[in-house]
């Protein structure tokens, strides 16, 4: 099985993998409780936190553990939510489902929400996000790496722009597909928070971050036992925070070797398509993710060539795993791809376990196959 939807998840690393297995036979006390077996598994929860901060360019007290990007993106926006009548937030039209669908849900408590267009080449329009910054701008979220093309936005760049015009404006982050592939230093950035989750770079599922400069704003979306200093209250999956600190040890460590190879596979498949195939559409930004390719095919189904795909044991996806069911890319289609392209999208996903010999195969299957689904189609 050639697997190329990275985006969806990833792999798990073995170390990490055999670290929680280990962690979960041995270590398995409540880090809440008062003698010394569970004191050893609290630190070891309090050097989790500190290391995965390291490799956030920050310092564990302004890490909050959750249970991935869906809940650390809700925890952000709800958690640093205001009673006052007058806020307004922005969000851009490329957010994932897990923050746009939070704008919805605050649209529905009266509150004033403006949606920010992206780009053709789908990252966030400036002149569109500076329109919409006042001075009652109370917070802004902005994707860090599409989930759906890998399109960078420059968050250094906008978050200056944005704090010209109002510098109390909260800025959160959703760096689900950026942390890891890309450098991401949450200081240099001059975020407020900043979203990260442990599955999309080799972790382990249902385990994530949150990284908040100024916890004293935040209030907690979870009440009951206190844990996390009252911010997240839950029993600490202690095991799965260790894993994604160790994983985070790994992916930034091996993140600009990991990132060249990558590239090389992407440039590869890119080649390949554009001298086998005809009208199709890449939606790509000029700084793109070099782990995130996706296609638009003119007159074909996305769908079937994913399934066709599958028959030859490769993997790929059509979109955002979270909202595939859905009929329609919002991503996409806000970036201005056709109607008779729209359908006919796959996004092709890489990862570091990811061998050339093996993407060139998948390519030649994808060609493969897209052909025969092209002539099928023609007929
Ligand atoms: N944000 C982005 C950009 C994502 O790609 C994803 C995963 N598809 C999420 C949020 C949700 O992540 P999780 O599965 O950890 O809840």
């Amino acid at each position: 099985m050639i697997f190329l939807d990275n985006a969806s998840t990833t792999q798990i690393y073995d170390s990490v993998n055999k670290k929680i297995f280990e962690l979960n036979a041995q270590n398995f006390y409540n880090p809440s409780a008062l003698y010394g077996k569970a004191i050893e598994v609290s630190k070891m929860l309090q050097e989790a936190k500190d290391n995965l901060a390291k490799n956030l360019g920050t310092t564990g007290e302004h890490i909050i553990f959750t249970s991935g990007a869906t809940e650390s993106n809700n925890l952000a926006i709800f958690g640093l939510s205001t009673n006052k009548k007058d806020a307004e937030y922005v969000f851009s039209v490329g957010e994932h489902p897990s923050v746009f669908d939070v704008a919805n849900a605050l649209k529905s408590q009266n509150k004033i929400i403006k949606f920010v267009d992206i780009t053709k080449n789908g990252i966030v329009d400036e002149n569109s996000l500076l329109n919409s910054i006042n001075q009652n701008t109370h917070l802004v979220s902005i994707i860090h790496v599409s989930n759906e093309t890998g399109a960078i936005n420059d968050i250094k760049r906008l978050c200056k722009l944005i704090r010209k015009v109002n510098p109390k404006v909260i800025i959160h982050v959703d760096g689900t597909q950026a942390f890891g592939k890309i450098p991401v230093n949450v200081q240099d950035l001059d975020v407020d928070c900043y979203t990260i989750s442990a599955h999309k770079f080799h972790g382990p599922k249902g385990v994530g971050a949150l990284y908040v400069k100024n916890m004293e704003k935040l209030k907690p979306i979870f009440f009951g036992g206190g844990q996390q200093n009252n911010r997240r209250s839950g029993t600490e999956n202690v095991s799965g925070y260790v894993g994604m600190a160790m994983a985070s040890e790994i992916a930034c460590k091996n993140q600009l070797a990991n990132y060249e190879q990558i590239k090389a596979m992407r440039d590869y498949v890119k080649q390949e398509i554009s001298n086998n195939c005809k009208d199709f559409v890449f939606n790509e930004a000029e700084n793109n993710s070099p782990y995130i390719l996706s296609v638009s095919f003119k007159g074909i189904r996305g769908e079937v060539l994913l399934h066709m795909l599958e028959e030859q044991d490769v993997l790929i996806g059509i979109g955002s795993a979270c909202s595939s069911k859905k009929q329609s890319n919002r991503v996409l289609e806000n970036m201005g791809v056709q109607k008779d392209y729209l359908l006919g999208s796959i996004r092709i996903s890489f990862s570091s376990f990811n061998t050339p010999n093996e993407v060139k195969i998948a390519t030649q299957k994808l060609i493969e196959q897209y052909k025969i689904l092209k002539a099928k189609m023609s007929k």
